[in-house]
């Protein structure tokens, strides 16, 4: 859509005052300006023409409302960490921020559900459901900062997902704002319903292009067992691979199976000195949260299986607090490699079995590019983050850097793989989108777009490409 012209937007701001005149609604640039991006610092979105911050479900209602009546684009956001441009505003768009809507509603031990606004962050959730002696798995590697809502927006991923799943599979009950400015429920605390259409999983993942989240309901777990966990080091990025196949061949099933290429392990090792092996050119950590010895015989068996993938050494960590620091360590990694240069992560990912596939790609691409790329991520699903790192002074550095990424994005295709297992399309792949999807699933979309967004103002310009 067009952006609205200044009068428009003049008679909009106007109305939102006069109909909320409670509602925290930021107009002044300087405070706009830490609305603008998320954590893609690469693109250069518009400045919203202002950010609400509501603080109940009637409040979103009613902005959107009067933005579908004054035809003014409407961007949800979390706490902005995300790594697509989700987030980041659009032309004379307004940015509803949740911020104010951080409230976890109820926690039902019966039905082993969690309701929380959206703008609760993951770990507080998690915390609090803790508390109760339950657990909520969806971890994004980011889960202090990040968000419910954002995590909905963008179907998180993180390092349990290889045995707990992704956030999808967490949601069992959601009520929406549509784009006309109705409340819509859907689903509720049943573990079974088929009726109608599958709305729930259409809208997570749909990056705020369908519907404004504003109350999530989530499934709970017992809270399992302390974790056990090893780390293996590789001589090669393809033993390590192949490591990742041979553990699911013995039967492993880890609750995180994470790996570090040798960039990746030194950046992390210089931030948070863990004695990690320097020269090893991978590093596995894998974990089980099985019960009583269950989890040191899994690891057993783990070990053994890197042993024969050509591992130089595995080692079990000794208590909770070092299996913390490590996993702590991965987590961080993406900022460990800021320090490098300029860090872009990418998310790409392909069926397990060519995973080691994928990484002599990545080696390759970061060859021809005559770019460093440090690769980790979720190698139990087949998901990697390879980052490349750019030279702050380098004059071809963005022409490296997208000859780079196409050049990825094939290669998972290519693989049977995804240009986005987790981050999502955003701004910065849709140009990608039909190439991993193809013309026909695209015209799916784009329908079911203009059937729930027919004037086109939730949140413009994501995920699906230019018509
Ligand atoms: C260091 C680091 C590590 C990360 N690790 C992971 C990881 O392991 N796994 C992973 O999946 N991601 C990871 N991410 C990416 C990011 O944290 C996730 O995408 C997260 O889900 C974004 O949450 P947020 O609250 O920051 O959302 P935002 O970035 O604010 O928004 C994300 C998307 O959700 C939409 N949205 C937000 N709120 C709503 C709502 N209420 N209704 C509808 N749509 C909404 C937005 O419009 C946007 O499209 C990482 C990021 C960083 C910086």
């Amino acid at each position: 859509m067009s952006a609205p012209a200044p009068t428009v937007q003049a008679a909009f701001l106007a109305a939102i005052r006069a109909a909320l005149p409670e509602l925290r609604l930021l107009t002044d640039a300087i405070d706009r300006e830490s609305y603008r991006r998320d954590e893609t610092a690469y693109l250069e979105p518009p400045l919203p023409i202002a950010v609400a911050l509501p603080s109940r479900t009637a409040e979103v209602a009613e902005l959107v409302r009067l933005a579908a009546l004054h035809r003014v684009p409407v961007v949800p956001r979390g706490a902005g960490t995300g790594l697509s441009g989700g987030a980041a505003g659009v032309e004379g768009g307004l940015t509803i921020a949740f911020a104010r809507m951080n409230r976890v509603l109820e926690i039902d031990r019966d039905n082993f559900v969690v309701v929380t606004q959206p703008g609760v962050i993951n770990a507080e959730l998690k915390a609090a459901v803790a508390a109760e002696g339950l657990f909520y798995a969806p971890d994004p590697a980011s889960y202090e900062t990040c968000t419910i809502g954002g995590n909905l927006g963008t179907n998180a991923g993180g390092l349990c997902c290889v045995k707990y799943g992704v956030t999808r599979d967490s949601v069992v009950g959601l009520e929406v704002v549509t784009a006309d400015g109705s409340i819509v429920r859907l689903g509720g605390r049943t573990v079974k319903d088929v009726a109608g259409y599958g709305l729930i999983p259409l809208i997570v993942g749909s990056q705020g292009t369908l519907a404004v989240v504003t109350e999530a309901t989530l499934r709970l777990r017992p809270t399992p067992p302390p974790k056990a966990t090893l780390i293996a080091f590789f001589p090669t990025l393809d033993a390590a691979g192949r490591a990742v196949s041979a553990l699911s061949a013995a039967g492993v099933e880890p609750c995180t199976l994470e790996l570090m290429d040798r960039t990746t392990i030194r950046a992390v090792d210089d931030v948070h000195a863990l004695g990690l092996d320097r020269d090893a050119a991978a590093m596995l950590l894998v974990e089980s949260d099985l019960p009583g010895d269950a989890a040191g015989a899994a690891l057993e068996v783990a070990a053994g299986a890197c042993d024969g993938a050509g591992a130089t050494a595995s080692l079990i960590a000794a208590d909770a607090q070092e299996a913390d620091w490590l996993r702590q360590g991965r987590r961080m990694a993406f900022h460990a490699m800021e320090r490098l240069g300029v860090a872009r992560m990418e998310d790409v990912g392909v069926p397990r079995g060519r995973v080691p596939e994928l990484l002599a790609a990545i080696e390759r691409v970061a060859a021809e590019q005559e770019l460093t790329i440090a690769t980790f991520g979720h190698v139990g699903d087949g998901n990697l983050h390879p980052n490349i790192i750019l030279d702050r002074d380098d004059p071809d550095g963005e022409a490296k850097l997208k000859r780079a990424t196409d050049a990825l994005y094939r290669a998972a295709v290519e693989l049977g793989g995804t240009v986005t297992a987790e981050h999502g399309i955003g701004v910065a792949r849709r140009d990608y989108l039909e190439l991993q999807r193809g013309a026909g699933a695209v015209a799916m979309m784009r329908a079911i777009k203009d059937a729930l967004d027919p004037l086109g103002i939730l949140n413009p310009g994501k995920v699906l490409p230019e018509a």
